[in-house]
This record gives C-alpha cells, structure tokens and sequence, in this order.
C-alpha cells in the first residue's frame, strides 16, 4: 500500500465564483478545495462560458488545444487553465458552444454537453494530471462515464480511471431526441450503449446513462439516496437505483463556514456566536423595524427564504398560513418563483400585519432574514440536500422542517423529554401537521426560553463544513482505489 495521493478530475457544469445559477455551482466551488485538503489532488473541468466574468478570463492560462471527435465530425476543444484557493480549474473552451448569454436553456443543449463530457474524458489524456477518479455531476456531465467505457477503456492512460457521478437533483436528467445519439454521441451503433441510453421511443436520456455506467452513484443526503429508489421520489429512475442499490449511497453536502458566520456577517444589524447571543435580539428587532412589524422580543418571528415553487412545499404554506398568523406569529417571506404563489403571498401581506411578503431575489436582506427570525420554515416536497436549513441553524434560527431528503439528515427535531434538537419536523405532506408542528414550536419558544436557548447553542455548534463533506467523499474513492 502506497501513500499516494489519488487525483481526482471533477467534471461540472458550473462552480461559483465562475458561473453558476443553483445547488452545482455552490458545491463545485467549495467541495475541491475540501478534497484538497482532505488529501486528494483535484482538477475542476468547467465550460468556458461567455458569461465568465473578465477579471477570471484575463488570469488564464492556455494549456493546448485538440480535436474531439463526436459522431461524425471532430469539434476544437482548448484547455484554459486557472489557480483559484489552491484549485486547479480547468476551462473546456469551445466559442460554437459556449460563448451564449447564458448558461444553459438552448435548443442544442444535448449536443453542448456531450461535446463537453467527451472533451473531459479526452482531455485526461492531455493535461498533466494523473486521474484515479473522474467525477460527474448531473445530467451534463452523465455521458462521460458512457464514453471513457466504450471509447477509451482500453487505452492504459484510461485502464484504472473509476467514474463516481453525483445526482444533485433528479428532477432533471437530459432528455433529447435520438438523432444525438447517432449524430453527436457515436453510440448509435453499439447496442449495448444504446440500450441502456434509450428511456422511450426516440428518446434518449444523459443521466440513464451515467445510472448504469458510473462505477460509484451518490447524492447528496442519505435519505434522498433511499427515496429515489421509490416511484414517488425517483423520477422514472428508481428501478435502475433499485437494482444499483449497492454502489448508491448520500453524502450530506456542506455549507461555507466562513461567508455564512453570524460573527462576521458585515450585513446583518450586530454580530453574535453561540456563547453570546445578544447580538440576535438585536437583529430580530431590526428586522421587526424593516418589516414594520411591531418589534417584541416576546413574539415569535419566522421567516422563509426560498424558491416559491411546488418543491419547497409553497402549497402548505398557503394552506397554513391564516392558523400561523391569526395565532400572532410573525411571518416573512422572501423568495420569486411561481405566479400563483407569489400572488397568495402578496394577498397575505395584504391582509395581516404581521405578515411581509418580499418577493424578490435579495442576498442582504436573506442574510438579515437568517440572522433575526427565531424560526425557518422549510417544508420542502423533496429536497435532494438544502442548504437554507443549515444556514438558519448556522445563525441560531431554529428550522422546521419536513422530514425529507437533506431536511432529515440535518435537522434532529426536538425532543421534549430529553430537551435534545436543532430544530422541529413532521412527516407527511400535510398542511395541518405542517401548521400543529408550528405551533409547537411557537409553544417552547414562548414558555420555555432555557429550552429555546439550548436549541439554538446545539444548532450553532453543529458542523455543517466541507470537510466533513470531503471526507466521506475521500473515504468513497480510497474504496475504488484500494492499492492507492
Ligand atoms: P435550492 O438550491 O433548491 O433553491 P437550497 O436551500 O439548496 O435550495 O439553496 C437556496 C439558496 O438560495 C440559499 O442560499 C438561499 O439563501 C438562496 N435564496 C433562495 N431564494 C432567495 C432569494 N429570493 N433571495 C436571496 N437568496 C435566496
């Protein structure tokens, strides 16, 4: 047994502070460095987007260029390179595909990630980094592991490459037209490949592939791990999960310690830590005062930052919200999304004052949200991992959640007996459940303040880092490397 460090290629579709626009970017920006400092070499490979601020482009590095073949043409590929917190990320340069307004949402989307999944797999025979791990994620990346098996699996450089593919969410799995599979892909003429990419007539699907490719398939939360093996949560995948339920396992993402911190957050009213929490009265009465609440620290006040979209559970919340706010609690909401919730929060607004709906993307006011309210509501339909909960918890406001995905991986409900919880939950999507585990927790807040107080010190002391992200995932690849 060697003590080699194993390199590890991970392939994404977007990593902040480059381009993102969800979940991806988030952990595509944090997790490298963790694996970095968990042990392992990483190289992040990125689309060269158009939409790359200037600032990153000027620091890049041109590595080569080559051809990559793709059915029946070869399409350039130039390899950008850029030092970012220790990370090496490598830029996938390709102007035809990549050089657009945004990110993704073009007729040829198919055609753009299987050009920039077979551009990854051809590049590790072009940069200077020794890869025992090649790491996908998502639809856009899926057809990598298809093609490192059935093009270059006999090539040496390749022999001993393993595939982990991570689903961020399953809801969107790259559904195109056959015609790619003949036309972009190659893999028309290889039945088994074909076989296993088809999920209907003429339809071929990205992430099928990497479903039964991948030589290792996470998620990110154990539980939504175990959900997408039933028909409810599995999106017409759970079958081929079901039968690949031995190599499938969660791995709960992280959030960055260091920008979410109640003791150095520049835009909430006053700072605060675990040991001293003075600094939140202070928030929550600023935030009273912004949202023309009347400002009482005896009142509870709950807030929501999310998508307003069916997921995050906007059903219950319309449903629910006359029996929260006629009870005096205080409620806010900020978020955008779908029309008709949008509008039904505007109408509650309307109706109590001790209701504010700000509809609207705003990360200083999410901040001031997280910092002063004393609840968060989350009561999501499904939730692959979640993010907003473990920030509330990170600035003692105390989530209420449904117990799925993430949100029950990362919420302990409170147990009255034993005084023990970071937050409260309830199981069924169900709106009177949803409204009675509210009230509740509404109940401890009012009477029972030492209680309150040592939900919000076990919340704040929970670690919610990247490392302990990174160290699982480094566990996962020593396994397909046990000679490393
Ligand atoms: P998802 O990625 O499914 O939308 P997460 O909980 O994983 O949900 O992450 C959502 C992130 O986006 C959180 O950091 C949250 O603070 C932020 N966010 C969502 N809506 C808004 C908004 N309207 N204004 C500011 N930040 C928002």
């Amino acid at each position: 047994m060697s003590n080699r460090k194993l390199g590890v290629v991970f392939a994404s579709s977007e990593a902040a502070p480059f381009a993102k626009t969800g979940g991806l970017g988030d952990v595509a920006g944090s997790l490298p460095a963790a694996l970095q400092d968990a042990g392992c070499e990483v190289v992040v490979m990125v689309p060269k987007y158009g939409t790359i601020p200037e600032r990153f482009r000027e620091k890049m590095v041109h590595l080569c260029d080559f051809y990559v073949p793709l059915g029946w043409r070869s399409e350039y590929c130039g390899l950008d390179m850029l030092e970012e917190r220790g990370v090496r990320y490598i830029f996938v340069d390709n102007e035809r595909y990549f050089k657009r307004d945004q990110l993704y949402s073009y007729f040829d989307d198919g055609e753009r990630f299987a050009f920039f999944s077979k551009a990854v797999t051809e590049s590790l025979q072009h940069i200077d980094f020794h890869c025992d791990i090649l790491h996908c994620n998502d639809w856009q990346t899926a057809l990598a592991p298809v093609f490192l098996r059935e093009f270059y699996q006999g090539m040496p450089l390749y022999e001993n490459v393993k595939t982990v593919f991570t689903i961020h969410n399953i809801a969107f799995q790259g559904q195109y037209g056959d015609k790619v599979l003949s036309d972009v892909c190659g893999l028309a003429h290889i039945p088994n490949a074909a076989r296993q990419l088809y999920c209907g007539p003429q339809t071929v699907n990205f992430m099928k592939g990497a479903l039964c490719y991948s030589d290792r398939i996470t998620t990110v939360s154990p539980t939504y791990a175990r959900e997408i093996q039933m028909p409810f949560y599995g999106e017409h995948m759970d079958g081929i999960l079901r039968d690949r339920s031995s190599i499938l396992s969660g791995i709960l993402n992280g959030i960055d310690m260091v920008s979410w911190d109640p003791r150095t957050d520049q835009s909430v009213a006053a700072n605060y830590t675990a040991a001293d929490l003075n600094g939140k009265k202070e928030c929550k009465a600023a935030l009273q005062r912004e949202l023309g609440f009347e400002v009482r620290d005896d009142v509870p006040l709950m807030g929501m930052v999310t998508r307003l979209t069916k997921q995050k559970g906007m059903d219950l919340v319309q449903y629910a919200l006359d029996t929260v706010l006629s009870r005096g609690i205080q409620v806010v909401v900020l978020g955008t999304g779908d029309t008709c919730y949008e509008d039904s929060l505007r109408y509650f607004d309307w109706k109590y004052p001790n209701m504010a709906a700000r509809i609207m993307f705003d990360s200083d006011l999410s901040r001031r949200i997280y910092a002063g309210c004393d609840m968060f509501l989350m009561p999501s339909l499904f939730e692959p991992c979640g993010l907003s909960q473990m920030i509330a918890m990170r600035y003692g406001t105390l989530p209420i959640v449904r117990e799925t995905g993430g949100l029950k991986d990362s919420v302990q409900p409170y147990n009255r007996f034993t005084g023990e919880g970071t937050g409260f939950s309830f199981a069924n999507f169900n709106g009177d459940e949803m409204a009675g585990v509210i009230l509740a927790a509404a109940d401890v807040f009012w009477n029972n303040p030492v209680e309150w107080k040592k939900l919000q010190v076990h919340a704040m002391t929970t670690d919610f880092s990247w490392r302990r992200s990174a160290e699982e995932y480094c566990g996962l690849y020593q396994g397909l490397h046990p000679e490393a």
